[in-house]
């Protein structure tokens, strides 16, 4: 006799930010399917700093997946004021939501580290095996270690309870719904958020830094795609980078270009070099997501660009800011 599948149901924590909605979009379009349906949760529903909250959400949601998205997250100048923060809120979250999965028998949970926490002292390219292999940047310490402690409960759940818990390593993410807040707010999101006002005042574009800086940026909607397929697909508890090739990093100065272009802004572009630059560099193979998914079409970086800006131009009331 033939068994019936239970429909899984997934859980997704974080499910109103930036890459939550990519995923929200994702799986209502291309990745639709009868057997699954998806809950994205915000802190509005529950906050996860509290365990008690998180055990009720978990009662009532009763999930067979989770994506955990959930976290504190903010771009470099952040960071830099709020380590402690940073660490204590973001450990408490992790380790309520590992240890709600657990109890509930849910079958597989897919955490997000991110590639701004591998060691600052290291060689190029970064791969999964060295997430571990040294101290994090300076600047960022609070949340790098948090999220390295996701990969320490994985492999823990994994010791003592057989459990398949796993995480993926995504480099800068940007899209719609992103944080446009100045202060707060990614490099990417920030800089369309400055060009947007420049553009409308006729003032100069002020960006922080040298410009020269490398970064890796992968598209919410790309990610999302990526990331479905780690849920349903991929059963390693080791991580697994999601992101764009070593060839496709582009600098910051690059960056600002595409967004100049894609927003039409002609005014002055300004660099106020008394400003940090953070790590110089942060370069991620994804030589294993490649060997295990060769056929990936990545969104070409400045299609990508365009249509961010597009959102938040015509989403200026109600974006992030
Ligand atoms: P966003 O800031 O856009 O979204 C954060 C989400 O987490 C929101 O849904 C927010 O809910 C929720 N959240 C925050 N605190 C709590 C809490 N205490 N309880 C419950 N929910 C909470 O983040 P992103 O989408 O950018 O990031 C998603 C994940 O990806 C994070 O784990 C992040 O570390 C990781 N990542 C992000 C990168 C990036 O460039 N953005 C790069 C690499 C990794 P609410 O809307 O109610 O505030």
């Amino acid at each position: 006799e033939e068994v019936k599948q239970e429909p899984k149901i997934v859980l997704v924590t974080g499910g109103t930010g930036l890459v939550g909605s990519a995923i929200h979009q994702v799986v209502n379009s291309s990745e639709k399917r009868e057997d699954e349906n998806w809950v994205f949760i915000s802190s509005r529903d529950c906050n996860l700093e509290d365990l008690n909250e998180t055990r009720a959400l978990f009662e009532r949601v009763k999930p067979t997946h989770v994506i955990h998205l959930a976290a504190m997250v903010g771009g470099l100048f952040h960071n830099l004021a709020h380590n402690l923060q940073f660490f204590r809120r973001n450990m408490a979250i992790n380790d309520n939501v590992l240890a709600m999965c657990h109890e509930f028998d849910v079958k597989k949970c897919v955490s997000c580290l991110s590639t701004c926490i591998f060691p600052d002292k290291t060689t190029y390219p970064i791969d999964e095996t060295m997430v571990h292999l040294g101290p994090p940047h300076d600047s960022n310490f609070g949340y790098s270690y948090a999220k390295r402690m996701i990969d320490t409960l994985n492999r823990g759940y994994a010791q003592e309870h057989g459990r398949r818990y796993t995480s993926v390593v995504p480099c800068n993410v940007f899209g719609p719904h992103d944080n446009y807040n100045l202060q707060a707010g990614h490099v990417l999101p920030a800089l369309i958020h400055k060009a947007y006002v420049a553009k409308r005042d006729g003032t100069p574009l002020q960006v922080f830094g040298t410009g020269r800086p490398l970064r890796q940026f992968i598209y919410s909607l790309d990610l999302a795609r990526l990331f479905i397929w780690v849920m349903r697909s991929y059963d390693q508890v080791d991580p697994i980078i999601l992101s764009v090739g070593e060839e496709d990093e582009v600098s910051i100065s690059d960056a600002v270009n595409a967004v100049v272009k894609a927003i039409g802004f002609q005014g002055e572009v300004a660099y106020d070099t008394s400003r940090a630059d953070g790590q110089f560099k942060k370069t991620a193979s994804n030589g294993k997501l490649r060997r295990l998914l060769p056929d990936f079409q990545f969104t070409p970086f400045e299609t990508a660009i365009k249509e961010s800006v597009e959102w938040f131009v015509d989403n200026y009331e109600t974006a992030r800011k």
